[in-house]
């Protein structure tokens, strides 16, 4: 389909410097987890960006010197030759489809420990680390300085030499040169601290001499942060940082302006909504002539363009719609809008980085298996023959076996036993703020809708003998799982109550069901994702006074690596909820529930008249195991497997990771015991390295 010419304007080339941008998509530096470890992994992932029409594409933060790195966070760097090869992978992948790449410059300061290189981090002023490690930095002299600067200088030269057309000066997040103009924490007598001017002259520093060095060839971009606090009503608080901009506006080619929350900047969608750094942004754009880009999770064509025609921003950025979709522009461009893979807002993605293992993500389950599974987003293998599958469950894991193998070309039967389809996603999207998980369903229906080969049987709870009576050559069981009645103690599973008072123990399947307590109740959460503090919510919805219990130290404790458990505990403080945390739950009955404290400080009696267990799930795996005794001793007469929760019960990413697996590998020869590629240094292949002579 031609392009509507309402969305023209997006498609309209953008000059970054010496440079030009095909179109105004503009994938801003996004953290993967893969780093310098995992170059091809990087490359491929990076070049099916430009490939969906991304018109620049950027690195995650480039280390410029080992004084300066994240692990366990896999950053990339810039520190020698091997790090400029290890990059042109990248730089070829991006301009094989016409797009320009860009690589962000970072120096950590006192948000790295240096864990690996075990190098003393150097910052403003000597003061504790930033991101809870027990080590601080030394104080920059002004030998310092100048040493910083020709490994700045450097390091933009080896990404010019690495094919990069934009390079970044990274003056956000708390990294050293955000530190440097921030007044709070500059408190330098000489040059480069007191005034204004002299906070904003390591900066303006960087950007001259970035210019002066890559300037003829590379755009130079400025990652700059448009307010410098969020105030109490959520408003933007600007302090200094309008003068700041007007004083470098025109130095740059490029503002990549965020906002100073991080947590706000890209949070979950249970707490930010699309467009959200709108109010931080609107006044940028009148201070430079320079292009701007700024993000804010944006999926809707109609929101991009608004954006543009109003002045607020040049380009489209965005980390994750490229990420959930990285064919985004390419399919507003072809009009193809109901297939456009919305971003849900759940930073799955961001856990990769924050565990240290390459990104994945709950829309697009290629991500990050570009290289070592060839999966690409929009194309799979043809089937190789004939076949009919029968898909029970129309989960997330159903929804994509079905959605894939339907693109593979099969005829696919997909059984749900209720009315509504999506599983878990339909009923956990009517929790509070939980909206936008839908997409998941959403995306995946309106695919499914356009099908022809593929039928949707809704109401159609399937026995061993209909699977049977269906005669299909394969059959995947994807029928979910159900939250657990009972705790886990990393042993054995234990019940709380007995009696009566086990109808007062609740879980999720109860309230997303409808099934809500009545009076004051304790919301036990062992699972330490997302659920425990929405089911909270939602009980207090009904007006009941709600306990939030965990044995972890912090609410919501995994979430820590969605970047999300900060404000889900500021969430409930503002709502009332009570929260214990460091405690497990061992007895209830129906009057009281009694905790006891993890670190050995005794128990307590509390009165509640409820208990809601948000505990574990225990696989539905009835069904297959009915199919295998239903066959008795005679061989099926269809390939049978479990996937998603009705395997391992797993966060939502998995299931829909398992569907799609399913449906690549079905028909496929897979050999079990041939392990994975590994995306790591060949000790065979790297000659001219030299192991340092041993101490005697
Ligand atoms: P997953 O996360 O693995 O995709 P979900 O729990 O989200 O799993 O979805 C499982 C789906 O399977 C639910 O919609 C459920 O109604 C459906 N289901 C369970 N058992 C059967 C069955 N016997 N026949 C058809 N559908 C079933
Ligand atoms: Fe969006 Fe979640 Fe995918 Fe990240 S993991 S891009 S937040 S859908």
């Amino acid at each position: 389909m031609a392009r509507d010419p309402r969305y023209d304007i997006l498609f309209e080339p953008v000059k970054i410097g010496p440079v030009t941008a095909r179109n105004r998509f503009y994938q801003v530096p996004h953290c993967t987890g893969m780093g310098y470890i995992r170059p091809r992994t990087l490359a491929a992932m990076r070049g099916v960006k430009a490939e969906g029409g991304w018109a620049v594409v950027n690195t995650e933060y480039n280390s410029i010197h080992p004084t300066s790195d994240d692990l366990p966070h896999p950053s990339a760097s810039l520190w020698d030759d091997s790090d400029v090869r290890a990059h042109t992978l990248m730089t070829d992948a991006v301009h094989e489809f016409g797009s320009l790449a860009g690589a962000e410059l970072w120096y950590g300061g006192a948000r790295s420990a240096n864990l690996i290189t075990r190098l003393v981090s150097m910052d403003v002023k000597a003061m504790p680390n930033t991101s809870g490690q027990p080590f601080s930095t030394r104080a920059m002299d002004k030998e310092d300085i100048r040493t910083f600067r020709r490994w700045h200088r450097r390091a933009a030269l080896r990404a010019r030499d690495a094919g990069f057309d934009v390079v970044y000066v990274y003056a956000t997040h708390g990294y050293l040169i955000s530190n440097f103009l921030n007044p709070r924490v500059n408190d330098r007598s000489d040059e480069y601290g007191g005034s204004l001017e002299n906070r904003v002259r390591l900066v303006r520093e960087l950007i001259e001499e970035t210019k002066d060095a890559v300037g003829d060839r590379c755009g130079v971009a400025v990652r700059f942060s448009a307010d410098e606090e969020i105030g109490e009503d959520g408003k933007p608080i600007f302090g200094e940082r309008r003068e700041m901009f007007e004083m470098l506006a025109e130095l740059p080619d490029l503002w990549d302006i965020n906002i100073a929350n991080y947590s706000v900047e890209m949070g979950v969608s249970r707490f930010t909504k699309e467009a959200t750094l709108e109010p931080y942004m609107e006044w940028v754009k009148s201070k430079t002539t320079k292009p701007v880009v700024t993000v804010g999770r944006f999926t809707s064509p109609d929101t991009m363009v608004s954006q543009v025609k109003r002045g607020i921003t040049d380009f489209i950025g965005a980390a994750r719609p490229s990420i959930a979709d990285p064919f985004l522009p390419k399919k507003i461009e072809e009009g193809r809008f109901g297939e456009i893979r919305e971003c849900i807002g759940c930073n799955i993605c961001y856990s990769g980085d924050s565990i240290g293992v390459p990104i994945r993500c709950t829309q697009n389950p290629t991500m990050g298996e570009e290289w070592r599974r060839g999966w690409h987003p929009e194309f799979a293998q043809d089937t190789p023959e004939e076949g009919r599958v029968l898909v029970v469950g129309s989960g997330p894991a159903g929804l994509e076996a079905a959605r894939a193998l339907g693109k593979r070309g099969y005829q696919v039967m997909l059984a749900e036993a209720k009315r509504d389809i999506g599983g878990r996603v339909t009923r956990e999207a009517s929790l509070p703020g939980m909206s936008e998980y839908i997409r998941v369903r959403d995306y995946r229906e309106q695919t499914l809708m356009e099908m022809l080969n593929v039928d949707v049987f809704r109401e159609s709870k399937m026995t061993a003998e209909d699977v049977f009576a269906t005669e299909p050559d394969h059959v995947a069981i994807a029928t979910g799982s159900t939250w657990r009645r009972e705790c886990f103690d990393e042993e054995a599973f234990y019940s709380i109550a007995e009696g009566e008072a086990l109808a007062r123990v609740f879980t999720p399947d109860d309230i997303m069901d409808g099934t809500l307590p009545d009076g004051p109740t304790i919301v036990f959460d062992q699972d330490n994702y997302y659920m425990g503090g929405v089911i909270a919510e939602r009980v207090l919805q009904e007006g009941h006074e709600v306990t939030y219990v965990t044995e972890a130290d912090s609410v919501s404790s995994w979430a820590g690596n969605t970047s999300e458990r900060w404000r889900v505990r500021s969430h409930m403080t503002r709502l009332g909820i009570k929260i214990e945390t460091a405690h497990s739950l061992t007895h209830f009955d129906g009057e009281a529930a009694t905790l006891e404290c993890a670190y050995g400080g005794g128990t307590r009696e509390v009165p509640v008249t409820n208990v809601v267990l948000v505990t574990s799930r225990a696989p539905n795996d009835a069904l297959y195991h009915e199919i295998l005794d239903y066959a008795g001793d005679e061989p099926l007469p269809f390939t049978l497997t479990r996937i998603g929760d009705a395997e391992a019960p797993a966060i939502i990413a998995a299931a829909v990771y398992a569907g799609h697996r399913y449906a690549r590998e079905l028909d496929t020869e897979i050999d079990i015991d041939v392990p994975l590629m590994h995306d790591r240094v060949d000790v065979g292949a790297q000659p001219g390295v030299v192991a340092p002579a041993r101490w005697k």
